[in-house]
């Protein structure tokens, strides 16, 4: 049995056949399509980019994601816990936001530095 995915790699986007069994990998053009269609049928991850709230800063949220990519079943309990998040200015890029996200030992990080708002 096969299952048909299109690699996300990079922008080419090659259409791949993975093997479920013999995890055998046709139609990607590179050695990372062969490595993303073996994952994808055995442990699928994904790096999750989203925002949280953000307090006493000039724009109301602050862009996170996680620092590695982490199991795709984890993606909407991520989402759970990032919607919850606050955080007050000022913040650094690289600011560890939430530490070890669902004990994957991956943080999520802020990707972007926020000033507090002068009044
Ligand atoms: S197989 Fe290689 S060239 Fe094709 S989309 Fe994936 S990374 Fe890009």
């Amino acid at each position: 049995m096969t299952k048909k995915i299109t690699c996300i790699i990079c922008p080419i986007g090659c259409a791949l056949e993975v093997d479920i069994e013999s995890k055998d990998v046709t139609g990607h053009s590179c050695k990372r399509g062969e490595v993303y269609g073996v994952e994808e049928v055995t442990c699928p991850t994904r790096v999750i980019t989203t925002t949280v709230k953000l307090n006493n800063s000039l724009y109301p949220m602050l862009p996170v994601k996680t620092r590695t990519a982490i199991p795709k079943e984890l993606n909407f309990k991520c989402m759970e816990i990032l919607n919850q998040v606050q955080v007050d200015a000022p913040v650094k890029v690289g600011d560890v936001i939430v530490k070890n996200l669902l004990n994957t030992g991956v943080d999520v990080v802020a990707t972007r530095t926020m000033q507090v708002r002068e009044i």
